[in-house]
């Protein structure tokens, strides 16, 4: 669910994408998007374009340990590293002319890698629409302005709690005054600078813990000047089990209790628009269709070898979307997903 503060913030971050966009970018987008339409109608598989929007991972560690988080929780089976720029510019050279959003962020805490500015720039001059998400523990003043200067176009801004007792249950190790602290130095920096860039997220996760603080959380977004707030419904890693996490109030939770008890998915999809549409490049370079893929279990090639044009196009890619869904649920990571 999002709230937005300021709809003249709102439509100039649309308009931004749409202008960044560009008729090529659009043309691809409106390939993609009948092919999934006449996949989903009438069971015809005809895939033709290049991936709308890219997600990369910066590094996979992070500076935190929140409780259902692989990357903090130190569960990841794949081995821990950060992004370098060859790797990061080859991306971008490649998905340049067609992809319209890159999101900097997958598991782990982008802003641990010392490149990050370099690579909201690099994108940016590229004509992509750039969007990072952070814990803002790391956010200091010279951070905020390399952020702005560099031109990102969306940050989002994790804070699960009103006050530190609450905000920590989840973000374990976090401090909520760094927090609130980045939120209102960076929509001061950009008044500053007398700039509409970034596009200000702050995004709450619903938890029992912390669903009874969603009012104070608004009161804050809404005086500092915050562009919208998401709230956001938790994915657990293994929903099968009970989980005090799973707020009481069912409207924020993506789970409900099926009629033996067992803690199911309130809705299911079956035909999966983002492995259709996108992709997602771990720091070393492997493809995987989503972000679900924590573990990186589905390597669909890797940068390498082959540029992701051509990975997005193979056999194994297309296979892999046509069995996608977690109605069918062929593999484990579409069985938890919305
Ligand atoms: S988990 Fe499966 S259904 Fe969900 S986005 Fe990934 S590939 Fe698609």
């Amino acid at each position: 669910m999002n709230i937005i503060f300021s709809y003249k913030a709102w439509v100039l971050d649309f308009s931004s994408i749409i202008c960044k966009a560009g008729y090529k970018k659009i043309l691809n987008y409106a390939r993609l998007k009948t092919g999934f339409l006449f996949y989903s109608l009438f069971h015809l598989y005809i895939h033709k374009g290049r991936p709308v929007s890219i997600t990369v991972e910066p590094c996979n560690v992070c500076n935190l340990k929140c409780t259902e988080c692989p990357s903090g929780q130190g569960n990841l089976s794949r081995k821990n590293g950060r992004m370098s720029f060859s790797v990061f510019n080859k991306i971008v050279e490649d998905i340049y002319p067609y992809c319209a959003y890159l999101n900097m962020y997958f598991q782990g805490e982008p802003l641990l890698n010392n490149h990050i500015f370099d690579f909201i720039k690099t994108a940016s001059e590229k004509n992509i629409y750039t969007s990072l998400s952070t814990n803002a523990q790391l956010l200091d003043d010279e951070a905020l302005q390399k952020i702005i200067d560099n031109k990102l176009d969306r940050i989002i801004i994790s804070m699960d709690g009103a006050t530190q007792e609450i905000y920590e249950k989840y973000r374990v190790s976090g401090s909520l005054e760094l927090v609130k602290e980045s939120v209102k130095k960076i929509i001061l920096f950009k008044k500053q600078k007398q700039t509409s860039k970034p596009f200000v997220i702050v995004q709450f996760l619903v938890t029992r813990q912390n669903e009874n603080q969603i009012s104070e959380i608004k009161t804050f977004c809404k005086n500092s000047g915050v562009d919208m707030l998401t709230l956001k419904s938790i994915q657990l890693t293994n929903p099968e089990k009970e989980s005090e996490l799973l707020p009481s109030n069912q409207y924020f939770s993506r789970y409900k209790k099926s009629s033996d008890g067992k803690i199911i998915l309130k809705k299911q999809i079956k035909y999966c628009w983002r492995s259709w549409s996108s992709a997602v490049i771990t720091w070393d370079g492997n493809v995987l269709p989503c972000c679900f893929d924590k573990d990186a279990k589905h390597i669909m090639g890797n940068i390498s070898e082959k540029n992701i044009t051509e990975i997005f196009s193979e056999e194994k890619f297309h296979a892999f979307r046509k069995n996608a869904g977690s109605v069918k649920a062929h593999f484990g990571i579409c069985k938890n997903c919305i």
